[in-house]
């Protein structure tokens, strides 16, 4: 199926017309009923599975994108299939009015994989949300006004999220005012950290390895200085863990990998698997602070979300993934570093290709062979983000297309 598809693609067919043709179709019909704000892919995939898109016409596109860093599991894992579909049958939705057993076990099973310092979980929705919750914990909690974050960082759309991205406000998301006075401290800069972290500051956000930015990894050197900073100036550590965290660094949170432990940290993305939920992770001290009704949610910490979590920390322990995370990266760095890629960055399966030209044309090409990767902000870096279930045939496929694409002659 695999070979009758691609040599339809390469033939460009009556096959490839057909789906080029109900590809189109549907993305009329989305454009002309949504607010159309995506560039979509010229691809229309009908189902999943492991690691693979099978569009209509039996495609089976490898996924190195995962649907922006959700699918960790891949696709129709059993794990994760059987424990939703348990919890849809036995109870789709309650709120926080009540409590449930699945979601204590999720807040359990989470602070269990955390920084030690981490013992208390606060369920949301969205990384946007977890990070705006947690700047506001950081806010009331210090009773200051200005928050630090990282150049070349990304937060999420909402307004404080938006307000520590960097360039949001002048050329991308800006709301007309800020929620608080933001500064962006140089990305790497340890001296510029231990300058603009003084006692006005009350809480320093940063993503330890900047997904959005191109899969950038922030050096140790300046997240212990990060840390030691806000420490002594009584200011707080927010790590965004949304898009870097969940396994993807090949510890649960790449906060482990810097040796480190923040006040607050938000995961969201890959937590449940594909199951839409985000969490922001406390220090005893912090969510001591909150008293009941400083925080709400509807949806968040719903028992679908709690089955979804347990499964996907269940899965990353039970199937040994972080040891393949560290696997795949090493294999990775030692073969895929050919063709148009002239070096790789970034952490675990959050890595960035560094190319020999523009990252939408080595995308397209890699598209061409059923490859699907990532763009970033950086115009040059490929930003690859699989399922943490990546197999070792699956880099060889990626390494045996970037050699066939070449350098730029
Ligand atoms: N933080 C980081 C590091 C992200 O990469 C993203 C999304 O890409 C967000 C926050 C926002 O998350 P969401 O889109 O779930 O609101």
């Amino acid at each position: 199926m695999e070979a009758a598809g691609n040599e339809r693609l390469a033939r460009g067919g009556a096959g490839m017309d057909l789906t080029t043709a109900a590809m189109r179709d549907v993305q009329a019909r989305e454009a002309a009923a949504t607010i159309p704000v995506y560039g979509q892919l010229p691809f229309l995939p009908e189902r999943a599975s492991g690691c693979e898109l099978i569009t209509a016409d039996g495609r089976r596109i490898l996924d190195l994108y995962g649907g922006h860093a959700v699918a960790c599991l891949g696709y129709a894992h059993p794990g994760l299939v059987r424990a939703i579909s348990q919890q849809s049958k036995r109870m789709l939705f309650q709120s926080n009015a009540v409590a449930l057993e699945v979601r204590a076990r999720a807040a359990e099973a989470l602070v269990s994989v955390a920084p030690s310092s981490l013992t208390r979980a606060f369920f949301v929705n969205s990384g946007a949300e977890a990070n705006e919750n947690a700047l506001r914990i950081a806010c009331t909690g210090t009773g200051r006004r200005k928050i630090l974050a990282v150049t070349h960082g990304f937060h999420g759309r909402t307004a404080a999220a938006a307000a520590v991205t960097w360039n949001a406000a002048d050329s991308w998301y800006g709301f007309p005012m800020m929620p608080f006075e933001v500064d962006f401290i140089p990305r790497n800069d340890v001296d510029a950290a231990k300058r603009m972290i003084d006692r006005d500051v009350a809480a320093v956000i940063f993503e330890p390895v900047q997904g959005i930015a191109g899969a950038f990894g922030l050096s140790p050197d300046f997240v212990t200085a990060l840390r030691r900073a806000t420490r002594a100036e009584g200011a707080l550590l927010i790590a965004d863990e949304v898009q870097c965290g969940m396994g993807r660094s090949g510890q649960f949170f790449a906060v482990q990998v810097y040796g480190i432990e923040p006040d607050l940290l938000t995961t969201a993305k890959s937590l449940g698997g594909g199951i839409p939920c985000a969490a922001l992770l406390a220090t005893e001290y912090l969510a001591s602070q909150q008293k009941p009704g400083d925080l709400g949610t509807t949806f968040g910490g719903g028992p679908l979300a709690a089955a979804a979590i347990v499964a996907v920390i269940d899965a990353i322990r039970e199937d040994g993934l972080l040891d393949n995370v560290r696997q795949r990266e090493a294999q990775i760095r030692e073969h895929c570093n050919t063709g148009p890629v002239r070096g790789i960055r970034g952490m675990g399966l959050l890595l960035g290709l560094v190319c020999d030209r523009p990252a939408t044309e080595v995308r397209a090409a890699l598209l061409q062979r059923d490859i699907l990767a990532g763009t970033s902000a950086d115009p040059e870096v490929l930003r690859l983000m699989p399922p943490l279930v990546l197999t070792a045939g699956h880099v060889d496929r990626l390494a045996a297309a970037l050699a066939d694409i070449g350098p730029r002659t």
